[in-house]
C-alpha cells in the first residue's frame, strides 16, 4: 500500500464514509496507483458507483489521465454523472456519458433507415465525410473541445443533456459528446466502445489521452463477459445474401461475379440445411463452404471475389448517396461478413455455425454464424492497453474465476466488501407468482408487485427505497 493511499477524502462527496467505504477506496487508490487490476465485489447500496470515482480521481487528475467509466444500461451511465455532479461541488472535475448514435444522432434521414446492413455509424462516417450532415457541418464551425466545454454552464453533462444542447444549437450531439470526451476526466459509456475491436480501434485513439493514462472501470462486471461475446459474435442471413443477389442481379448495380456467387451461397446455404431439424445448428468450416461456393460458381479465387463483393458494395452506396439515396448496400454486407468469418476460421475462440431456426412472424431463419467463445480475448486487447482497470460489481463470485474470465491477470487484486447494514436490519424475502419477463408484464402483474411493495413499505419503519431493473 502506498504512503499516501487516502486522497480519495479530497473527492468523496458526502460527510462521512459509511462502513467499508473507506477501505474498498483505500484497495482501489492502491492498485490505480500501483498500475494494477482490480476486482472488487460490493452489495447493493453500498455506494459504489462513488466509492470508486472518488478513488480513481486522484490519480486521474495527478497524472493529466482519463476515466472510461464502463456500464451496461443509460440509467447506469447517468448515475455516474450523478455522482460526478456531486463530487464537481468541491473538486475540478468534468465528465460526459455516452450514448450510441441511435440515441444521439439528430438527422431524420439516418434515423428512419439505418438497419443492420447499413449501420448507422457506418452511414454517419458517409455523411460527414461528403458534407452532407448540416449537424456535423455546424459543429465542425466551433472552436476546440476546451472552448465547447468553457461555454457551458456545467462541467459534467449526461448524454440526454447533451442531446438538448444539441438541438437547441442545432449541432451533432454525438460529434458534441466525442469532442467533449477529450477533455473531461470522466467519460461513461457504454462496454460496446471499449469491446468491440472495430469500435475500439478507431473511439480511443480520438480521446487523444495514451491508454497508458487511462483507468478502465467495469461497472457490473458480472454481465462483461456475455457483452463481450456479444459484440465479437455476427450472422449472416439468407434473407440478405438473396436480397444482394437481386441488388447485383440486374439494374444499374449489375455485377455477374457478385451475382453468381450469392446465387450460389443462397442454394449452399439451403442446401445444408435441407436435412437439418428446425431450430437447429450445425458446425460448419468457412473456408470449406465459401471455396465450394466459389467453385459452384464457376470463379477461380474466393479471396478475390469477397473483396470484389465489398468493393462493389462501397461503390453502390457511394452512388445512392451521390444521388441523395440512403446508402444501403447487401452485397456490401455480405461480402465484408465472409470476408470477417474466413479470418476468423482457424481461431479456437471462435465457433462456426449454420443455423436453422424458427422465429415468430418471421417463418424460417437459416444463417451463417460466426460466435466467440472466450471473453478474455475480446477483453484482453483493452486490459493491456489501459494504465489500470476496476471490476466492481454486487454479484462477481466466485472472484478468482471472474478475474480470469475477465482476463484482469494474475496480479489482480480481489477484494469482497460485506454490507454496511446491522444483520438485523436485514431481512431477504423471496416472494412466489411474481415474474417481470417480458410476455408476462401485464396490469394484474403490475398491480400485484405494486402490491407487494405496499405491503412491505406499510411495516417498515424509515423511508423505502424500491429498485428495479432499468431498462433504458
Ligand atoms: S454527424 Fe451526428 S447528426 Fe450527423 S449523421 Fe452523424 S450522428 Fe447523426
Amino acid at each position: 500500500m502506498t504512503d499516501n493511499a487516502s486522497r480519495y477524502t479530497e473527492y468523496f462527496p458526502y460527510p462521512l464514509p459509511r462502513q467499508g467505504q473507506s477501505e474498498m477506496m483505500t484497495e482501489i487508490e492502491t492498485a490505480v496507483d500501483t498500475g494494477v487490476n482490480i476486482c472488487a465485489e460490493a452489495p447493493n447500496g453500498f455506494g459504489k458507483t462513488c466509492v470508486t470515482l472518488s478513488a480513481i480521481l486522484p490519480w486521474i487528475k495527478e497524472n493529466a489521465g482519463k476515466v472510461l467509466y464502463c456500464a451496461r444500461t443509460h440509467r447506469q451511465l447517468d448515475r455516474v454523472m450523478e455522482e460526478m455532479l456531486e463530487i464537481s461541488r468541491h473538486q475540478d472535475v468534468s465528465g460526459v456519458s455516452f450514448r450510441g448514435r441511435r440515441h444521439m444522432c439528430l438527422n431524420q434521414f439516418v434515423l428512419e433507415n439505418a438497419d443492420i446492413v447499413a449501420p448507422i455509424s457506418e452511414v454517419c462516417g458517409q455523411l460527414k465525410a461528403t458534407g452532407r450532415c448540416s449537424y456535423y457541418e455546424k459543429l465542425k464551425k466551433t472552436g476546440d473541445p476546451d472552448e465547447l466545454l468553457e461555454d457551458l454552464a456545467g462541467k459534467v453533462l449526461t448524454a440526454p443533456e447533451i442531446v438538448k444542447l444539441g438541438e437547441s444549437k442545432a449541432m451533432c450531439p454525438y460529434e458534441m459528446a466525442k469532442r467533449l470526451a477529450k477533455v473531461v476526466d470522466v467519460v461513461a459509456l457504454s462496454y460496446l466502445y471499449v469491446f468491440d475491436p472495430w469500435i475500439l480501434e478507431v473511439f480511443i485513439p480520438e480521446l487523444g489521452t495514451p491508454p497508458s493514462k487511462m483507468v478502465l472501470v467495469q461497472d457490473e462486471a458480472h454481465n462483461v463477459p456475455a457483452t463481450a461475446l456479444d459484440s465479437a459474435s455476427d450472422s449472416l442471413t439468407v434473407r440478405v445474401v438473396r436480397q444482394a443477389t437481386r441488388e447485383v442481379g440486374d439494374g444499374p448495380y449489375r455485377d455477374t461475379t457478385s451475382f453468381e456467387f450469392c446465387r450460389a451461397l443462397t442454394r449452399r446455404m439451403l442446401e445444408l440445411t435441407s436435412d437439418m431439424r428446425e431450430n437447429g445448428e450445425k458446425t460448419v468450416d468457412p473456408q470449406e463452404i465459401v471455396d465450394s461456393v466459389t467453385a459452384t460458381a464457376g470463379l477461380d479465387s474466393t479471396d478475390r471475389v469477397l473483396h470484389h463483393m465489398k468493393e462493389h458494395g462501397l461503390e453502390i452506396k457511394k452512388s445512392l448517396l451521390k444521388a441523395g439515396k440512403f446508402p444501403r448496400s447487401s452485397i456490401h454486407r455480405v461480402g465484408d461478413f465472409l470476408l470477417e468469418w474466413v479470418k476468423c476460421a482457424k481461431r479456437e475462440d471462435f465457433a462456426f455455425f449454420l443455423a436453422n431456426m424458427i422465429e415468430s412472424g418471421e417463418g424460417k431463419r437459416v444463417s451463417l454464424d460466426r460466435v466467440a467463445l472466450n471473453p478474455t480475448s475480446v477483453t484482453s486487447p483493452i486490459l493491456s492497453m489501459v494504465h489500470s482497470s476496476v471490476a466492481v460489481s454486487g454479484t462477481l463470485s466466485p472472484l478468482d474465476a471472474y478475474a480470469e474470465m475477465l482476463g484482469l491477470g494474475s496480479d489482480v487484486v480481489k477484494a469482497t466488501f460485506r454490507s454496511p447494514f446491522a444483520m438485523k436490519n436485514r431481512l431477504g424475502l423471496v416472494v412466489h407468482g411474481l415474474d417481470t419477463t417480458f410476455q408476462n408484464r401485464s396490469s394484474s402483474m403490475y398491480q400485484r408487485i405494486t402490491d407487494h411493495c405496499l405491503a412491505v413499505a406499510s411495516v417498515t419503519p424509515g423511508n423505502t427505497g424500491i429498485f428495479t431493473a432499468s431498462y433504458s
